[in-house]
């Protein structure tokens, strides 16, 4: 099954290495790839008012390539219908899904830029939206991976992992 890491506005090329490296180590059966090329977002899929993309409308937009699962990394804020606003979002249907970065960087809360917790919140967040598109349901575990995050702190205290119901629900589906 192959997966392609692609990158919207000005997104660091090692937040891509790093959600590949993560996507290796927890799915091996995936080959992941990464198209460096940055993509610019539409928009038409802007909310001047909220100052916010909408999600969905965004991801569509951007599209998929051919038969392969896509991933966004995209350099904004976005919302999804009732929700004040979404880390990640996935379309298992379409086979996309996207990471918004802004409210992963400490500099969003005020706090002082740390690095590695934004490429752990990346990591975590991109291993969350290929799960779903794997087919995975929110994890009532709050370690696990596939648990809903609420909020920063949520994604802090997750760990960047699949509890083993989760990868076991994983590999039945997929792995030969
Ligand atoms: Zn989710
Ligand atoms: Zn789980």
């Amino acid at each position: 099954m192959e997966l392609v890491l692609r990158r919207v506005g000005d997104v660091p090329s090692a937040a891509l290495e790093r959600a590949k490296r993560a996507l290796l180590r927890e799915l091996e059966f995936l080959n992941v790839y990464i198209d460096y090329k940055r993509l610019e977002p539409s928009l038409d899929a802007y909310d001047w008012e909220r100052r916010q993309y909408v999600a969905s409308k965004l991801l569509k937009e951007l599209g998929k390539v051919d038969d392969t699962l896509t991933v966004y990394l995209i350099e904004a804020d976005a919302y999804e219908d009732n929700l004040n606003f979404v880390f990640g979002l996935a379309m298992p249907w379409e086979g996309i899904a996207g990471v918004f970065l802004r409210r992963l960087r400490n500099e969003f809360y005020g706090w002082s830029p740390d690095e590695e917790k934004f490429m752990q919140r990346v990591e975590k967040e991109v291993l969350h939206e290929v799960g779903h598109l794997l087919g995975l349901e929110h994890c009532p575990n709050p370690k696990c991976v596939m648990s809903f995050s609420n909020s920063i702190y949520d994604v802090d205290f997750k760990e960047a992992r699949f509890c083993n119901l989760c990868k076991l629900k994983i590999y039945r589906r997929f792995s030969a």
